[in-house]
């Protein structure tokens, strides 16, 4: 398998793993990790920086024009994200930027330049993506598409752990409101909706140690199988 020729789209809600999944899952591949929301959440930044209303699109577009994201990959594989020539990995984590990022991600014309970028960077190298859509906008037409989706409670608990972790002083019914409201958002704006359908492979990762589900999707891509549903018989060998 050439890795460069490799593109796998790993869609989700938010609380989900996905990230650390993906990270894994690309150095078992050999192939960057690309976290598309890290792309979001730098324009959102610069949104709240600007103290641009998120909710003006004249506003918002404006500023994108006058924005650089950038991308640029370290010794790990790991393609970290720059806002204006600046590396804003250690900014852009807080639930505030979460949800700037999640209300601009709603404009398609930040969508289409966060969209063009990532195809750009995935056809020239390969690379596990994970976002909202990779499966239906990104790369709609990789084979190894995957729908990680858990529980609401186990999402909010593990973004909760999350923050604490990084010292953010947040209570867990603020990160439940949180995570809830970008969900909604994230499934109900009319341009790129986080959507499962039947070309992905659904995991429910509730139950799963990150380990199990980076082997699970890792056995799915080297075997070479055609996506189906996860209810649906698993193909012979
Ligand atoms: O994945 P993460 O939670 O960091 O993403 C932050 C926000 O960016 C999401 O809530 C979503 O609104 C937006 N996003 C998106 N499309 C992607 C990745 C993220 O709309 N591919």
């Amino acid at each position: 398998m050439d890795p460069s020729s490799i593109i796998v789209a790993i869609d989700g809600p938010s609380g989900v793993g996905k990230s650390t999944v993906a990270r894994r899952l690309a150095t078992r591949l050999g192939v960057p990790y690309l976290d598309t929301g890290a792309m979001y959440r730098a324009f959102g930044l610069k949104v709240l920086r600007q103290g641009v209303d998120p909710k003006s699109a004249p506003e918002v577009e404006a500023l994108l024009a006058a924005t650089e994201v950038g991308l640029r990959a370290d010794a790990e594989g790991t393609v970290l994200v720059l806002l204006d020539g600046e590396p804003v990995e250690a900014l852009i984590r807080t639930p505030e930027v979460g949800q700037a990022a999640s209300t601009v991600a709603a404009y398609p014309a930040v969508r289409r330049r966060m969209v063009a970028l990532q195809q750009r960077c995935g056809e020239r190298d390969g690379g596990v993506l994970e976002g909202r859509d990779i499966g239906t906008k990104v790369f709609p037409g990789t084979p190894h598409k995957f729908f990680l989706d858990a529980r609401p409670e186990v999402r909010i608990d593990r973004r909760y752990r999350q923050l604490l972790n990084r010292g953010e002083e947040v209570s867990r019914e603020e990160v439940a409101g949180e995570v809830t409201r970008r969900d909604h958002r994230d499934r109900s704006r009319g341009e790129s909706p986080l959507a499962f359908d039947a070309s992905y492979t659904r995991l429910d990762a509730s139950e799963l140690s990150v380990d199990e589900v980076v082997a699970a999707l890792e056995d799915r891509i080297r075997s070479g199988s055609l996506p189906t549903c996860s209810n649906a018989a698993a193909p012979p060998g």
